[in-house]
């Protein structure tokens, strides 16, 4: 019997242990040390962003970009239903109230068109998640946004190192967010980045991240001595995983090229299935240039997806789900409305099935998995 393929597995890109080591002997620790700051500068720089901050978690980085919008209660921020349950959270806990838009059937990313019909006086924000990596449609978003003077955030947590129009995603908004979770492109376990493209917020974003104090005026002298000034917490990044990141962040485009190899074996290997019309492959936009952050299927019914999995799962293959959508999750139903009827949400998070997905993922293992979706079609046609 063969081994069992997980889902993912932490890729080590080679400089991390030396990188640790190295931050261990500089003799700092806590959060703004030596790696933190070449990791916000590399993001910099590789992004055109003004201002990188480092964060404990892509999770912390959302929370600054709530704070940095200054919404509360009757304020509503627009957001996809079908994402992570963070993207909602980091709203609620100011008071806000995420208004549920539904996403293109294609990209899974949220329609344009519904987003400027959802806007009302009370919207004071739009939460673009660029799901699998595939950017959205940001032109008309960032149109839609400046209409309703309103701020653009790219919850970009999957979306390192792809791009819109030949632009990173998280440089495209007012803020943006990567998430470097173990299950993401590039990790270090638990860690995040908040991208400030508008200049104006870097002032407050960094006291935020200081637990609301001024310690960056103090650090640069402007003060004599630091003290609280703003509401923010402990959203920084220790030293430790940002040593370890920065090793993954120099490492990036060989990570995502070994994804990308992945992803172009899966397609070659299902596309007669989809072909068939008996499954859905993910799909990119030209302007869209995406970084193979996930491979998935869309079956044709919830049956059809939860007896795959099933399938996969007797020959030892991990797949998951995504996303129990968040407007019909226990939380999201007391603190959200959904804009209207969100029926392409509910097929994809029913329909959808993601296959292992990781830069040491072999091309033998690409085609255990395909071969095994065949045989489970083969069999489903038979019938
Ligand atoms: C992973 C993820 C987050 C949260 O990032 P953490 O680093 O795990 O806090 C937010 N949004 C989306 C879409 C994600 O996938």
């Amino acid at each position: 019997m063969s081994d069992p393929i997980p889902f993912n597995r932490p890729a080590i890109s080679g400089n991390e242990l030396g990188y640790i080591e190295e931050a261990i002997a500089l003799g700092q620790l806590s959060a703004d040390g030596a790696f933190t700051r070449r990791c916000e500068a590399l993001l910099q720089e590789r992004g055109g962003i003004p201002r990188v901050l480092m964060t404990a978690s892509g999770t912390a980085a959302l929370e600054m970009a709530a704070l940095l919008c200054d919404v509360g209660p009757g304020d509503e921020v627009i957001m996809p239903s079908f994402t992570f349950v963070s993207t909602a959270s980091a709203f609620v806990r100011n008071g806000a109230t995420p208004v549920f838009v539904d996403v293109r059937d294609d990209t899974l990313n949220l329609d344009e068109r519904l987003v400027a019909e959802a806007v009302t006086p009370n919207t004071r924000a739009i939460v673009a998640v660029h799901y699998a990596g595939v950017a959205c449609e940001m032109d008309a978003l960032a149109e839609a946004a400046s209409n309703a003077h309103i701020r653009l955030i790219e919850d970009a947590a999957h979306g390192i190192d792809a791009t819109y129009r030949g632009r990173e995603l998280g440089s495209l908004g007012d803020l943006g967010i990567y998430s470097f979770h173990e299950t993401k492109n590039v990790i270090c376990g638990e860690g995040g980045a908040l991208c400030i493209n508008d200049p104006a917020l870097v002032e407050r974003a960094e006291i935020l991240r200081d637990k609301g104090t001024n310690r960056q005026k103090f650090l640069r002298g402007e003060v004599d001595k630091y003290s609280w000034v703003d509401l923010g917490s402990s959203f920084g990044a220790g030293e430790i995983p940002c040593a370890f990141l920065f090793a993954q962040l120099e490492a990036a485009a060989n990570l995502t090229r070994d994804r990308r190899a992945r992803a172009h074996g899966y397609r070659e290997r299902l596309a007669p299935l989809e072909a068939a019309g008996l499954l859905r492959l993910p799909f990119a936009p030209p302007a869209a240039r995406d970084n193979a952050h996930a491979f998935f299927v869309r079956a044709r019914s919830g049956d059809e997806r939860d007896a795959l999995m099933a399938w996969l799962r007797a020959a030892k293959i991990s797949s998951v789900s995504h996303y129990v959508p968040l407007h019909s999750s226990v939380m999201g139903e007391k603190v959200g409305r959904p804009f209207g009827e969100l029926p392409v949400t509910d097929a994809a998070a029913a329909c959808l099935l993601r296959l292992p997905m990781f830069p040491g993922l072999t091309e033998a293992q690409v085609d255990r998995v395909s071969d095994e979706i065949a045989r489970f079609y083969a069999r489903v046609s038979d019938r």
